[in-house]
């Protein structure tokens, strides 16, 4: 499913050849890691565009032109990780600027939000699933940026991008989409009219689980100067080295993530047949209450499957007792297949009542479906069932 842009090459061309041409001084196909902090200038103030690696560094300026075209933006600013790109946004935007949150985001999104930020802006936290209330809550508050995250971890809930969009536009609010679980070749959220796009490259755009790393992605030049200026001034740039191991990920994103997807469809329709198993979400099912938004909003559904063991807290520590394959680990978006129990893990510090208000009960498990061989995956889950 090669996605054409008709002025451009198409996704997978684009992985391997923005940003990919051979070293001009050697003919090295492959870009040089410059690991280098610094860059010898010819006389003071002249100099051939790079001066130290916390400002540029050719490699991440490769990485940089790359990610900008797969999220069909005009620039980006690769970071330090997918925090720290949230950490320039929050520095981008005046003090006292009011933000509307989608009440579901990353945990990590909300703990800095909450601890660090709460000071400095006006945070409002709302179920932007629900598309009127989001758009009346729009016009009301008049926030200066909406903060969306499409699908949401870890219950798979969609927001719908463009109408959104419509109704920030009327109070000229900007619109920022956290992008990491779809990656740039599932979903573009600049096409759907969203202003920034963010990604954890930490997950899908690395994909091999040995990088931290974080992008926004955006089409405004004025916006790109300040992104530098924050980046130069605070500091989270990412290393010459993570750099090189990104682009060496992404060139194969395409196929990862079809493959991705594979998998996970299969797995998603088994655990549905299972009779262990209360309940499946994954945007691919019929069954999926957002069907319908995810097939119109994105070109495919990832390979994040959330499901509901029949029982509790023991049912769901037997299930992961009995998995070998699949790696007790939090994170997601690599080739190797991850498992995570929420309400024990990442959920940990949110109060159980609060928890199951959302709908993020004891019995809730998250699959993160790696490439290995499908058998064996379901082979393994099958083992974890048949645990005592
Ligand atoms: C992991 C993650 C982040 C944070 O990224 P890091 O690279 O871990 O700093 C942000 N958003 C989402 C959706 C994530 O999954």
């Amino acid at each position: 499913m090669a996605k054409k842009d008709k002025t451009k090459q198409a996704f997978e061309t684009r992985t391997i050849h923005v940003g990919g041409e051979p070293d001009p001084v050697t003919g090295a196909i492959m870009p040089p890691i410059f690991q280098t902090s610094t860059f010898v200038q010819k006389a003071p103030g002249v100099h051939q565009g790079y001066e130290y690696t916390r400002s540029h560094n050719p490699t991440r300026t490769r990485l940089e032109e790359c990610l900008a075209s797969l999220e069909n933006a005009k620039y980006s600013t690769v970071t330090a990780s997918g925090l720290s790109a949230a950490m320039l946004v929050m520095h981008l935007l005046p003090k006292g600027s009011r933000i509307l949150v989608g009440d579901d985001v990353y945990g990590g999104t909300y703990r800095m939000f909450t601890t660090i930020f709460h000071e400095r802006h006006e945070f409002k936290f709302i179920d932007t699933t629900d598309t009127k209330q989001t758009q009346k809550e729009i016009a009301e508050f008049k926030p200066a940026l909406v903060w969306l995250e499409s699908p949401t971890n870890p219950l798979l809930k969609l927001t719908d991008i463009k109408s959104v969009v419509a109704a920030a536009k009327k109070v000229k609010s900007q619109v920022l989409v956290d992008n990491t679980f779809m990656s740039p070749y599932f979903q573009n959220p600049m096409d759907l009219g969203a202003d920034l796009v963010l990604h954890s490259m930490t997950k899908y755009i690395n994909g091999h689980s040995d990088v931290v790393g974080g992008v926004l992605m955006y089409n405004d030049k004025k916006l790109n100067q300040e992104f530098f200026r924050l980046q130069n001034s605070i500091g989270p740039c990412q290393s010459p080295f993570d750099s090189w191991l990104v682009l060496r990920g992404l060139k194969t994103l395409a196929v990862r993530m079809r493959a991705h997807e594979q998998g996970a469809m299969k797995i998603a329709k088994w655990l549905e047949a299972h009779k262990q198993v209360e309940r499946v979400v994954y945007p691919g099912l019929k069954s999926h209450p957002q069907h319908a938004l995810a097939k119109k909003q994105m070109s495919g559904f990832g390979g994040m499957i959330t499901f509901f063991i029949k029982g509790g807290v023991k049912e769901s520590k037997s299930f992961l007792k009995g998995l070998k394959l699949f790696a007790l680990a939090e994170s997601l978006g690599g080739v190797e297949s991850l498992v995570e129990h929420p309400a024990i893990m990442t959920h940990a510090s949110v109060p159980k009542k609060v928890r199951e208000s959302i709908g993020l009960t004891d019995n809730l498990i998250r699959l993160s479906v790696g490439l290995e061989d499908i058998d064996d995956l379901i082979n393994d889950l099958e083992n974890g069932f048949k645990q005592k």
